[in-house]
């Protein structure tokens, strides 16, 4: 199997060379970046005239997808979601954006033809690769990271709520606690009580606002930002994991399913790192029938990413078949197990 390591985001150890370019207004011949700083929560382009954050404000994104989904607000000065030479048909729809309006919004209250819309829609993914559908979910997932603790970079403490638990249900409220862990796949958030691991995601993947806000409902979970031991231990683990030091996760998880989800669940905790199955084989060996279809959605429905390890269940064929995370980080963590181990 021929793998492909896809960059995800620019290398601590690549600072250095992009805050230069980052003083010198300029990309000088680096890749396209936006700089994210952390004292203020907004992102810029390199050329922005603002005065220039000091070197550890600075987190580097290689798009504004990365830059919005990890909290960080496009910069009014700079405007880092205006494409070059921006078209005033686009610029007046991102600016009813952020005063709120969704597309939906603008089409019904015929602010926007469908014609306009799908022209400036065309012009917005050309420039930053997503649609301006896919924009507004960023920016959804970028509101709830936004006030999430994270473990690199001047961590925050508050223990505000980051995501108040679903209403009529406050006396039974699950306290949780979530973070932002940096892989070098992207960044993940974790979620954990005081005792399990509940859940465990990047947080580019499709409709992560909405598991969340199905796992808050199911567990009535009230989440507040700060770190715990639990959060501690996947932060650890997760580490060592990608330094090729640990092969198995002792870390206490739980995620409760179907009958059927638990069975495969549970049958994916048992495969080691470096192996693989497939799901008609799994279908056989836990159901007897071939269920293989019904397999493959219960591993996209794991919520607790690579500790549950899902991405270790691949086609008959040998062919990847889907990831939640992107099939490219499957075909990483796969190739990560074949020659990472440090042991
Ligand atoms: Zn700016």
């Amino acid at each position: 199997m021929e793998y492909v390591h896809t960059t995800y985001r620019i290398d601590q150890k690549e600072y250095p060379e992009y805050y230069s370019a980052l003083l010198a207004r300029s990309s000088l011949g680096l890749r396209k970046f936006f700089v994210g700083v952390r004292s203020t929560g907004i992102f810029c382009r390199p050329e922005c005239s603002a005065r220039k954050p000091g070197f550890d404000r600075c987190i580097f994104f290689l798009n504004v997808q990365d830059s919005m989904l990890e909290g960080f607000r496009p910069c009014k000065r700079c405007t880092p979601l205006h494409p070059l030479a921006c078209s005033n048909l686009l610029a007046s729809i991102l600016r009813y954006i952020e005063e709120g309006l969704s597309t939906g919004n603008l089409l019904a209250e015929g602010l926007l033809s469908q014609k306009g819309y799908e022209i400036a829609n065309e012009e917005f993914k050309n420039a930053h690769g997503i649609s301006l559908l896919r924009y507004l979910r960023v920016r959804d997932v970028g509101r709830i990271c936004a006030g999430v603790y994270r473990f690199e970079h001047l961590p925050r403490s508050s223990r505000a709520w980051c995501m108040a638990p679903p209403s009529g249900t406050e006396s039974e409220i699950l306290q949780a606690s979530a973070a932002l862990l940096s892989t070098p796949i992207g960044t993940m958030i974790a979620i954990a009580t005081s005792e399990h691991l509940y859940f465990l995601e990047y947080i580019d993947r499709p409709y992560l606002g909405k598991r969340i806000k199905y796992l808050q409902k199911k567990y009535a979970l009230g989440i507040r930002s700060h770190t715990s031991a639990i959060l501690e231990q996947a932060h650890g683990e997760l580490n060592a994991y990608f330094e090729g030091r640990l092969t198995r996760f002792t870390i206490p998880i739980r995620q409760v399913g179907t009958t059927f989800q638990n069975g495969v669940w549970g049958y994916l905790l048992g495969v080691s790192w470096g192996e693989t199955r497939n799901y008609s084989d799994v279908a056989y060996d836990l159901f007897g029938q071939n269920v293989c279809r019904a397999v493959g959605t219960a591993n996209g429905m794991n919520g607790i990413a690579i500790v549950v390890p899902c991405h270790r269940m691949i086609r008959k064929d040998g062919s990847l078949g889907g990831y939640g995370g992107g099939v490219e980080r499957k075909a990483w963590l796969l190739n990560h197990e074949l020659v990472g181990r440090k042991e």
